[in-house]
C-alpha cells in the first residue's frame, strides 16, 4: 500500500484538491470526515459519539480514527494506493499510522502541506455548500454551481455543514494550529512535506500538486 496525506486547515480545499486527483490518477481518496458523516447518518454504533465531537468542532478520540482507517485499508487491495483527506490530525495519529504502515509493509510517499490565510480560509466555509447526494463541494462566491442551490452533477439540492457556522469554524481553526499543525515538522523531519500554496484557485492548486506529484 501507498499513501500520499493532503494536510491542512479546514477550507484549506483537502477536498475539492482530491476530487480533481481521484479523477486523474488512481488515488483511493479516503476522508475521514466523509466517514465519519456517513457513519452518523446509517446509524452506526461509532456515529453518536462522534457526533458530539464534530458538532463543537472538537477531534473524535484517536482510537476511533484509527479503527475506521485499519478498516478501509483492508478492504482494499494489498497495492493500493491511499490519499487521505484529514487524516492524520494528532501526532498520535500519525505515530499510530507509522506503526501500521510498519506492520502491512506500507510507503508514505508524501504529505501535501497545503497553506491558506486564516481570513480566507473563514470567508471559504463561510460559503461552502456540498451536494446532498455526490458530496461535491461548491463555494457561493469562488465554485458557484450553474443553478443556485443545485449541484451541477446530479440535480440534487446542496447544502451547508453544520460545523460550518462561524463560531464551530473559528474552534476547528483552533484546534488545526494546536493540534495538527505540529505534524508539519514531524513529517518535515522525515522529508516528507511538499509545500503547496491552496491560496490560489482550486485548478492552480490542483495543476501545482499534479506536477509535483509526479516531478
Ligand atoms: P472534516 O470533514 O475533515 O473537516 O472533518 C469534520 C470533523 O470530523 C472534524 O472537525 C472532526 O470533528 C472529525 N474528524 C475528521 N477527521 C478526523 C481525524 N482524523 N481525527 C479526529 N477527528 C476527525
Amino acid at each position: 500500500m501507498n499513501a500520499i496525506i493532503l494536510l491542512g486547515p479546514p477550507g484549506a480545499g483537502k477536498g475539492t484538491l482530491a476530487e480533481s486527483l481521484r479523477d486523474e490518477t488512481d488515488f483511493i481518496h479516503v476522508s475521514t470526515g466523509d466517514m465519519l458523516r456517513a457513519a452518523i447518518k446509517a446509524g452506526s454504533p461509532i456515529g453518536p459519539g462522534a457526533k458530539v465531537f464534530m458538532e463543537k468542532g472538537e477531534l473524535v478520540p484517536d482510537p476511533v480514527i484509527l479503527g475506521i482507517i485499519k478498516e478501509r485499508i483492508a478492504q482494499a487491495a494489498g497495492d493500493a494506493r491511499f490519499m487521505f483527506d484529514g487524516f492524520p490530525r494528532t501526532l498520535e495519529q500519525a505515530k499510530l499510522f507509522d506503526q501500521l504502515l510498519t506492520e502491512i509493509g506500507g510507503t508514505l510517499l508524501k504529505v501535501v502541506n497545503m497553506s491558506v490565510p486564516d481570513d480566507m480560509l473563514i470567508r471559504r466555509l463561510s460559503g461552502r455548500r456540498i451536494c446532498k447526494a455526490c458530496g461535491a463541494v461548491y463555494h457561493m462566491v469562488n465554485i458557484p454551481p450553474k443553478t443556485e442551490g443545485i449541484c451541477d452533477n446530479d440535480g440534487a439540492e446542496l447544502y451547508q455543514r453544520p460545523d460550518d457556522n462561524e463560531e464551530t469554524v473559528r474552534n476547528r481553526l483552533s484546534v488545526y494550529k494546536n493540534q495538527t499543525a505540529p505534524l508539519i515538522s514531524y513529517y518535515r523531519e522525515q522529508d516528507l512535506i511538499l509545500d503547496v500554496d491552496a491560496s490560489m484557485t482550486p485548478g492552480s492548486t490542483y495543476a501545482f500538486t499534479l506536477e509535483a506529484l509526479n516531478g
